[in-house]
Formats: C-alpha cells, sequence, structure tokens
C-alpha cells in the first residue's frame, strides 16, 4: 500500500514538472510591441467586421455580407494567437463597441460615411482595408516569429482580396479610389492582379 502511495507520489509529481515544461518550452514570451500589434490588429478586424454588417443592415448587397464573414474568420485567427500567447482578448461583445478608442472614433466616422450611400459605403470599404493593408505591413516589420508573421500574411492577403471587390464595385458604380494610407503605386498592383488564394498554409 504504502509503494503505491509513494509511486503514485513520484508520478504526479513528474507529472506536474513535465507539463511545466512543457508549458513555458510551448509559450514564447512576446515583446510589448508584438502583444500591442496583436490586441490592436484583433480589434481592427472587428471594426472591418461591424462596419461591414452595417452596410450590408442598410443596403443589403451581398459584398458586405461576404466580407463581413472572412473578417469574423480573420478576427478568429488574431484570437488564436491571443489564446496561444496568453495575453487577454480585447473584443466587446456587442457590434460598434471598441475598448480601443482610437478605433472607437473610426468606427463612428465610417458608418457615419457609409449611412450616406452605397458609393460612400463601399469607399469606407475600401478605406478599411487601406488601413489594414498599411497597419500590418508595420506589424510584420516589429517581429521576427514565424507563427505570428504566418497570420499576418494571410490577413494581409484578405485585405488585397478585399480591396479588389470594393474597388470593383466602386468602378461599377462610375466611382475611383485614391489610396490614403498605403502608396498610389502599391493599390495599383493590387487592383491591376487577381484574386490570390490565402487560406492555404
Ligand atoms: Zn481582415
Ligand atoms: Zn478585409
Amino acid at each position: 500500500m504504502r509503494k503505491v502511495v509513494i509511486f503514485a507520489f513520484v508520478t504526479s509529481v513528474f507529472l506536474m514538472v513535465s507539463c511545466t515544461d512543457n508549458d513555458t518550452n510551448s509559450v514564447v514570451e512576446l515583446t510589448a510591441s508584438e502583444q500591442n500589434d496583436l490586441l490592436v490588429l484583433r480589434e481592427e478586424e472587428k471594426l472591418a467586421r461591424d462596419v461591414y454588417l452595417y452596410s450590408f443592415d442598410k443596403y443589403g448587397t451581398t459584398i458586405f455580407n461576404n466580407i463581413a464573414s472572412s473578417e469574423q474568420n480573420h478576427m478568429n485567427k488574431v484570437l488564436s494567437l491571443i489564446n496561444l500567447y496568453q495575453l487577454q482578448d480585447p473584443v466587446l461583445p456587442n457590434r460598434g463597441e471598441f475598448n480601443n478608442q482610437e478605433l472607437q472614433t473610426l468606427y463612428n466616422d465610417l458608418t457615419a460615411q457609409a449611412s450616406i450611400s452605397l458609393t460612400e459605403a463601399l469607399k469606407a470599404g475600401a478605406t478599411i482595408e487601406d488601413l489594414d493593408i498599411k497597419d500590418i505591413a508595420e506589424f510584420e516589420n516589429r517581429t521576427n516569429n514565424s507563427t505570428i508573421l504566418n497570420v499576418y500574411a494571410k490577413l494581409k492577403c484578405g485585405s488585397r482580396n478585399h480591396m479588389r471587390g470594393f474597388y470593383g464595385e466602386l468602378v461599377n458604380n462610375g466611382v475611383t479610389y485614391t489610396a490614403q494610407f498605403i502608396t498610389a503605386l502599391e493599390l495599383e498592383s493590387i487592383i491591376t492582379s487577381s484574386n490570390e488564394q490565402c487560406g492555404r498554409q
């Protein structure tokens, strides 16, 4: 009996130690800017989703619904990283509400723009994708972490497709969009190239 108890004790200590070792091995410490970028990006993807859902409710145009579900997918990808690195998820449950005050202001401004007309809603969409591509490129410059870079690449690829979508709809409505965050050259190279496959590993 005593031997069994000792054995069980030794086994459980061993398991505890090996679990702790595994945890410290698998979770890499992120720098403060890597952490901050993930938290901003998580809410930035929510900003995109919530503005597109707003526009879909108002105009019923499919592009908003389709891209909103892609943004939900982007939000999920960033959440996986937030969970992996044991950060606190900043996302609030309600649509149109943000912890980050800059993103809150942006949501208010962009939905005000989107409420004017379908064309303005499409321009608001192009503006969001323009900003996302610029921000993700900046985030990429602040990390060497391949797990994070892999997600950034997929999200930026998705944003380029979304930009092609909104830009194409604007052109169909006789309107053009001028880049506000990325360069005119970068926008040109996106809209003159075809849609990409972003989901594959
Ligand atoms: Zn996105
Ligand atoms: Zn997007």
